[in-house]
């Protein structure tokens, strides 16, 4: 592995992991055996639940430095029996703690309102009211405790039992790779995403099959594991009086209904700009339209370069150093203490993320660097996610818990600047830039095309479970119907991807529902912010960091009102947003005439 893991812990097993678990789960256990024979909260138990709280919130800190400590060993080895072993056990402490969870829901679920508000007020809640509040909220949708109780255990054996298996399988999953001059080559499943990214389409076409017929291959288990999940949360919703089953991924992203309609009214009625993106794609491909798998490829231009990895880093650190000094400086931090996983590798799973510990303050980013120049973007998002982090280090636990919404927005931001900086650098000669231009419309058609698809496949998904268990190909045609109506006939007769609800990780996570609309949020919110950052220069950084640093204090709505002065219920917001794909489009039409066609 190529990060130093050692400020978890100086070594996996070791005496200081296992003396950290053991305290970890024996206050786990004690805190809710405390918590469990208390009254709910009311002024003759304020000053103890008080306490529990805050207690509360520093095993929180602990869980989840175990977690991430052991989230990056499990995805940098997934062969790694013992570190398999070691994420069950984990699961089986996080339904403890879950439990616990169940009874701080209890305390405030029927406290009158002047009780609680009150009691949000003490002092040790200071900048924790907006988290005891959403817990309110949480609260009206709980069962009684002793059914919250059963649900979190039988959770270790079932929903997440799903989730682990669906890692364990695409971790392990390999692919039979025909390259076009015949060359066969098995291949891990994590490779495919960079092939499906190569400027010949010929090696699209043949990760995108081959990766299908591997898919093909484990299609049952996908869709048992996607209907267990389901139907799991569908179930649990209606014990819970929940209404509507978006309902919860709202909750999750601390938006109103209002904004998400906002937000996908103005994609809708501005399909066409995508679109027209995919079409001078095909243009460039000497197509009439695209198949799924040249969604994310590049212009093929002679000069075209695959970068190292040094000059990868150099790439983004550069133009962090010259629109955002003290970003680079962060990100020179993440290359000093090595933080990032980079390296490919057999049994790495695929994807990339970020994680952290609320205990060390620091963060970890995990990736596969094959040498694309998405992977550089993804370096650059994913150090925009560690830079979110590193400035709420110093706010209490409580405050630095964001919704995913918020969390993709200082991701995208970086990819921006990145792009920006790539723009503007006289080294960078123009071809290299048709294919920056080119990535960052390619962004706006995955975000506002292929997005949209998950979300509309899920919508579909949802309704349809309700009435009983969907079979492999029901999932199939409607991933394909839903790939064709949001393309329209920019999407090539039988260019689909019908296993693409199987291939996509985000389908399978089981602590976020609905994880796809929240990208583009993110994504149209980062663009929107990053044009006032070009129209008000270096003015504009410290309320993008106020932006950063409210996440984990407000919903969406009131964060983006109160740093920035926006308003995210208004579709006009997010069709400026939307808008400003406009010019980089422009920019790479007016070269492409210079372009050769790719083969
Ligand atoms: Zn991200």
């Amino acid at each position: 592995m190529n990060w130093d893991l050692t400020s978890y812990f100086p070594e996996f097993n070791g005496p200081e992991m296992n003396e950290f678990k053991e305290t970890l789960r024996k206050d786990i256990t004690s805190l809710r055996e405390k918590a469990t024979v208390l009254m709910p909260l009311d002024t003759s138990t304020e000053a103890e639940w008080e306490e529990i709280f805050v207690e509360n919130e520093d095993i929180q800190v602990r869980l989840s430095h175990l977690s991430s400590y052991v989230g990056c060993l499990a995805a940098a080895d997934s062969r790694n029996e013992a570190y398999l072993k070691e994420e069950s056990s984990l699961a089986l402490m996080k339904a403890e703690f879950s439990k616990l969870r169940v009874e701080l829901l209890r305390a405030i679920k029927d406290a009158p309102d002047e009780i609680l508000s009150s009691f949000t007020r003490r002092q040790r809640f200071s900048s924790a009211q907006y988290y005891l509040l959403r817990l309110r909220e949480e609260s009206r949708r709980t069962m009684a405790p002793d059914k919250e109780v059963v649900a979190a255990d039988l959770g270790v054996d079932g929903i997440h039992a799903w989730g682990r298996l669906y890692d364990t399988i695409s971790g392990k999953l390999e692919f039979d790779m025909v390259f076009p001059d015949g060359r066969r080559e098995r291949l891990p499943m994590s490779q495919r995403r960079s092939l499906m990214e190569h400027a010949d389409r010929r090696v699209r076409r043949a990760a995108f099959e081959g990766g299908n017929d591997a898919w093909q291959t484990v299609e049952d288990t996908a869709a048992a594991a996607l209907n267990a999940i389901s139907g799991t949360r569908l179930t649990l919703n209606r014990h819970r009086s929940v209404e509507h089953f978006l309902d919860i991924a709202l909750f999750q992203s601390a938006i109103t209904s209002k904004t998400l309609n906002a937000m996908f009214e103005a994609i809708f009625a501005g399909i066409e700009l995508p679109r027209r993106i995919l079409r001078l794609k095909a243009e460039f491909m000497g197509t009439k339209a695209i198949a799924w798998y040249d969604l994310g490829a590049p212009l093929a231009l002679p000069d075209q370069q695959s970068p190292s990895w040094e000059q990868g880093k150099g790439l983004v650190k550069n133009s962090f150093d010259r629109a955002y000094p003290a970003l680079g400086g962060f990100l020179q931090k993440t290359f000093d203490k090595r933080w990032i996983d980079w390296e490919p590798r057999p049994g790495k799973r695929p994807g990339g993320f970020c994680t952290g510990s609320l205990l060390t303050r620091e963060s970890r980013i995990f990736m596969t660097y094959n040498n694309s120049m998405g992977d550089v973007l993804t370096l650059a998002h994913e150090a925009g996610h560690a830079f979110h982090s590193h400035l709420m280090r110093d706010l209490r636990p409580y405050a630095r818990i964001y919704p995913m919404t918020l969390a993709e927005t200082a991701s995208t931001f970086g990819e921006l600047i990145l792009t920006k900086g790539l723009l503007e650098d006289p080294s960078i000669s123009d071809s290299q830039k048709a294919l920056i231009l080119d990535t960052e419309i390619g962004h706006g058609a995955i975000y506002l095309l292929d997005i949209p698809v998950r979300y509309e496949f899920e919508k579909t998904l949802y309704e349809e479970r309700a009435k009983g268990e969907i079979s492999v190909s029901r999932f199939k045609a409607l991933m394909v119907e839903a790939q064709q109506r949001i393309f329209g006939d920019m999407l090539e007769k039988g260019g689909e991807d019908p296993y693409f609800w199987a291939s996509k990780l985000h389908f399978y996570i089981t602590g976020v529902t609905f994880y796809n609309f929240p990208y583009t949020f993110g994504f149209l919110l980062s663009r929107g912010l990053f044009a006032m950052f070009k129209k008000e220069g270096p003015d504009f950084l410290p309320k993008y960091e106020n932006f950063l640093c409210l996440t984990g204090s407000d919903t969406a709505e009131n964060v983006a009102r109160r740093s920035i002065g926006c308003n995210l219920e208004s579709p006009e917001f997010w069709a400026e947003a939307i808008k400003s794909l406009e010019e980089p489009l422009k920019q790479l039409e007016s070269l492409k005439l210079d372009l050769p066609k790719s083969p």
